[in-house]
């Protein structure tokens, strides 16, 4: 096999190898198969790149254009995936690995670049919550933005997920409009750098956008601003040792740390032997022991089970574990790989000895078991082990030692509450799960055991044929965890995205606001309307553009035959007195709905026109009631535009319904799309 050079991209060029280069390892044949590292990388050009090329370029675009990107990259990357996985084989890795790693990595981008489309503005400021108003005119308010972070992000990744690790820090700092400097683990460099060529080759980033540490990172920490960011997976001993570096301190830095963790699986009391919820439980307990040989940062490394079940768990997980197949990874019928290396191997066999000092292995024995189309001795092998440990409240050493691998500890609890504390003595998790048909129980756990954990995954009968696994983070939840976790948090939709952003609170004038965040504020000066709204392009619309209607007189008759059509003929409406006995009414008052139609009937242009389709109404605050004689009309801006398709986009109009007054009684958002 002919030894794979992994380069750096570094400003713009790729960076063969050169001195302090390190050798990798096959992991199921222990022959060298690639060199990665250069001690001479310019990782201050790396920077500047990423500072003057790659920032400003992709800030210029708006979060939907980002978005878009990320859609049309996850599509080539799947388009090239199988020399993803024909490459990835070598890291011990099986076809099923695979789907979590190379086939989760694409997911997260689509599911980044939808959310993206979906939940973030057609533009370059992200609003965080409502306007404040702090004076009684409204012409002094308040409104927190988010925008992007004018530096790098660095990211450093363990070597479990090679594709995973970096799209899952990528996705979410692309579409917040940052750069990223990517630094996998040397051990499987040769994976991701695979991956970074394919999306550079794509063509859909910009220059800079993405650049490419393989092995080490120099001084490239001590060179980091108040601009750039750290996002680091590994062990916590490394995270300790990063987010201690000097510049990192000294500049406040931000640091986000995803590193070990001892999650555990609760078999609820209810599970018993026999129901769908105890078999269900041997499943995952069995999966999450051997999908990518253990090396999950999120693996069941402590199953925490009632103790007048804990002999039934193992006799089942004897079974089902005994049918493992251990061997070469790219052979169909294998069911476990090997581990990454042998070095991660002898680490593993430390951590076991760590391990039988407080428990004693029921299952696998690392010196006794078959591998079936590869040589044992050279590659990283190793059989699924299940420690018990008798006396988990005198215990320490199993609920703080990673044994990263095949290797879980089966402990029995009491009742709940000893459950909850045996899981809470891992110190802080990513996961803990709990099998359990039982809402209470559900509820005792989450309140018992949330602030130790990241995620919480429930399972039982009704979800266990959708469930995604205890294993598997989804780009849709936040993923990290307090304490020995690393107190660090990813993805989580928009909220993984905010972490590449800066929250600024911003006070001005109504004007100001508005101008920043190109949404409407209400209190700024109205903008007339050239022509009837309804007769403009969205392109022609802008924000803050009004109407205001004619009046219309709301009669008795209006408010009976209203409910005589639609059948609502509830009281307040009908009856005088019965209205008056209700605290909210003076007398018989106009139904909302009845309001809602009229205000239509006073703000539509009837003829055919850009505005395609009425698609919705968010916020729907009635006001003051409207009796028979008072009079409505209605105020009608453009509060916010959103491109959608090519050929139309939405625009959220805020109405307000006022009275003779021009006292509001009524006010909405109603959504439509509009023809560009
Ligand atoms: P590791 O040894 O801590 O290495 C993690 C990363 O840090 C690697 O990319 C490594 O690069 C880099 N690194 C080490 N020293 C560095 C330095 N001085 N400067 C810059 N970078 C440095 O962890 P690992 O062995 O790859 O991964 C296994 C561990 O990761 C386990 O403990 C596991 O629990 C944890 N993990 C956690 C998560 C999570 O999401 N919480 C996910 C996966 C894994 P080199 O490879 O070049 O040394």
């Amino acid at each position: 096999m002919t030894l794979m050079d992994v380069s750096s991209y570094a400003a713009g060029d790729w960076v063969k190898p050169g001195a302090g280069a390190r050798n990798i390892a096959s992991a199921v044949t222990g022959e060298v198969i690639a060199t990665a590292g250069n001690d001479s990388l310019d990782v201050q050009a790396m920077l500047d790149h990423a500072h003057t090329v790659g920032g400003p370029a992709l800030r210029k675009m708006t979060f939907h254009e980002r978005a878009k990107m990320l859609k049309a990259l996850g599509q080539y990357l799947s388009e090239h995936k199988q020399a993803l996985y024909d490459i990835s084989f070598a890291t011990g890795a099986t076809q099923g690995d695979h789907g979590f790693d190379i086939d989760g990595g694409i997911g997260t981008l689509f599911v980044f670049a939808s959310k993206g489309r979906r939940e973030l503005p057609d533009g370059h400021v992200l609003l965080d919550g409502d306007v404040e108003q702090f004076s009684r005119n409204g012409t002094f308010l308040g409104q927190h933005i988010y925008t992007p972070m004018r530096g790098v992000a660095v990211h450093i990744n363990a070597y479990n997920f090679p594709v995973w690790g970096m799209l899952e820090k990528l996705a979410p700092t692309l579409l917040a409009g940052v750069p990223a400097i990517v630094k996998p683990a040397t051990a499987t460099s040769y994976v991701t750098e695979h991956c970074v060529r394919l999306m550079l080759e794509s063509g859909l980033l910009p220059e800079g956008a993405v650049q490419f540490v393989a092995g080490g990172t120099g001084d490239l920490l001590d060179r980091l601003t108040c601009q750039d960011s750290v996002s680091f997976t590994g062990s916590a001993d490394t995270a300790l040792q990063l987010r201690s570096t000097r510049a990192i301190l000294a500049n406040a830095v931000r640091f986000t740390a995803e590193a070990d963790s001892l999650n555990a699986s609760i078999l609820a009391p209810d599970a018993e032997p026999g129901t769908p919820e105890f078999d269900l439980f041997v499943k995952e307990v069995q999966r999450e022991m051997t999908v990518k040989a253990g090396q999950k940062c999120t693996a069941i490394r402590r199953i925490i089970a009632p103790e007048t079940h804990v002999e039934a768990v193992i006799d089942a997980l004897r079974e089902r574990l005994a049918k493992t197949v251990i061997g070469d990874p790219a052979a169909e019928g294998t069911r476990m790989g090997a581990l990454v290396s042998t070095g991660q191997r002898a680490d593993v066999l430390d951590k076991i000895a760590v391990l039988g000092t407080e428990a004693e292995r029921v299952i696998g024995d690392p010196d006794n078991f078959e591998v079936v189309g590869a040589d044992r001795d050279k590659g990283a092998f190793l059989p699924p082990m299940l420690y018990h440990c008798a006396e988990p409240d005198r215990a320490t050493k199993v609920h703080e030692t990673e044994a990263f691998g095949p290797v879980s500890t089966i402990m029995g609890y009491r009742d709940l509450d000893h459950a909850i504390d045996l899981a809470n003595r891992g110190q802080g998790s990513l996961v803990v799960s709990l099998i359990s048909n039982d809402p209470a129980t559900a509820r005792q756990v989450a309140l018992g055991a949330g602030a130790y954990h990241g995620r919480i995954y429930i399972n039982n009968r009704t979800s266990m044929k959708e469930s995604t696994g205890h294993g598997a983070p989804l780009p849709h939840m936040i993923h990290g965890g307090p304490g020995r976790a690393g107190g660090g948090e990813e993805m989580g939709g928009v909220r993984g995205v905010k972490h590449f952003m800066q929250r600024t609170a911003i006070q001005g004038s109504p004007e100001m606001i508005q101008a920043i965040g190109q949404e409407f504020v209400p209190g700024s000066n109205p903008r007339p309307a050239p022509a009837h709204p309804f007769t403009r392009t969205f392109t022609e619309l802008e924000i803050g553009e009004t109407i205001t209607t004619e009046q219309r007189e709301v009669t008795l008759e209006d408010i009976e035959h209203f409910a005589d059509f639609t059948g609502d003929t509830f009281y307040a409406h009908m009856d005088d007195d019965a209205a008056k006995r209700n605290p909210f009414f003076p007398g018989r008052v106009a139904h909302g709905y009845l309001l809602l139609s009229f205000a239509a009937g006073l703000f539509v242009d009837p003829d055919e026109g850009p505005v395609l389709a009425n698609t919705g109404l968010d916020n729907l605050r009635f006001m003051q009631p409207v009796p028979a004689g008072d009079s409505i009309h209605v105020r009608l801006t453009v509060k916010k535009k959103t491109r959608r398709t090519d050929e139309y986009g939405e625009v959220r109009w805020h109405v307000m319904i006022l009275n003779q007054d021009d006292a509001p009684v009524a006010q909405y958002e109603l959504l439509t799309m509009n023809a560009y």
